[in-house]
């Protein structure tokens, strides 16, 4: 999977290239990912990429020129002719349909995505007419420009690369884990940790030592009772979903013990 990053500052990017999970996986050669200076697409002295708005207001406006240069240098497909199942381009924007953890699953999938990465005020509207097929937001608050969301959605997109992880369920298992046809079942019926649920958050995790100056963890995870820990963790995940983001259960997948215990917390 390759990614191109259009940007006014590409070395933005190298740090957050260079550590952890993604600097293994584009080590590793299982994404690529490569920035370009939209500066480098324009043809003035000052090498100008913003410029005032049409109609008035505030602040200055990405042009549009340096970015369909760029993407033509890229060889990207132009709009009409692209393969939406294999390639994408990708806006930022703050106005953008919402950028989930179910998103970066269906970008994993394609095989080249670039990323517009806007400032100022944002990016002239017609590049997003014709050549964007999806503006993503990462939330509903403004930041200054697209390139810390760019490197969000590739974090998230790149651990969901086979081979990236080095347990090929850790994203399974994870908060907002999607449906995944069988993740779920376990033998005893008792749903495998967060997933299957349509969502749940994660389960709270502890390490060593078993007593943390006098706070010790929950007794059920120091004994070999599986069946019993993963009870302890769906419920777990239940009492932290219904606490911090009871949005999710509407659409979560419970069972009649799931619904059971949360009317207990009540
Ligand atoms: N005038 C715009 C904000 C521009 S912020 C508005 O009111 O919506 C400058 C750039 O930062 C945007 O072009 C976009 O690329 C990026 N950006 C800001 N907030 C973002 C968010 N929540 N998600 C994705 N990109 C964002």
């Amino acid at each position: 999977m390759r990614f191109d990053i259009l940007t006014i500052f590409p070395n933005f990017f190298r740090d957050i290239f260079a550590h952890g999970i993604l600097e293994r996986a584009l080590r590793n050669g299982l994404a690529e990912a490569h920035t370009h200076d939209l500066r480098a697409f324009t043809h003035d002295r000052h090498k100008t990429v913003d410029d005032r708005p049409f109609g008035g207001g505030e602040g200055m406006v990405l042009k549009a020129q340096p970015i369909f240069e760029a993407a033509a240098a890229l060889g990207i497909t132009p709009k009409p002719q692209r393969d939406l199942t294999r390639e994408s381009v990708i806006l930022l924007s703050a106005g953008g349909k919402r950028f989930t953890q179910a998103t970066a699953h269906r970008i994993a999938k394609l095989d080249r995505v670039t990323l517009i990465c806007g400032r100022y005020e944002g990016v002239d509207e017609r590049v997003t007419e014709l050549l964007c097929d999806d503006e993503l937001s990462i939330g509903d608050y403004v930041l200054s420009g697209g390139e810390l969301p760019a490197a969000i959605l590739i974090d998230a997109t790149v651990r969901l690369l086979p081979g990236v992880l080095g347990h090929e369920d850790s994203n399974k298992y994870e908060s907002f884990g999607i449906e995944d046809e069988g993740a779920a079942q376990t033998l005893d019926g008792v749903p495998r940790s967060t997933h299957g649920s349509g969502g749940l958050l994660d389960y709270p995790h502890y390490t060593r030592p078993a007593d943390l100056e006098g706070v010790p963890i929950p007794e059920v995870l120091a004994g070999g009772d599986h069946l019993a820990i993963r009870k302890w963790r769906r419920q777990a995940a239940l009492a932290r979903t219904a606490r911090n983001r009871p949005d999710l259960l509407a659409a979560a997948d419970l069972t009649d013990e799931d619904r059971e215990f949360l009317a207990g917390l009540e």
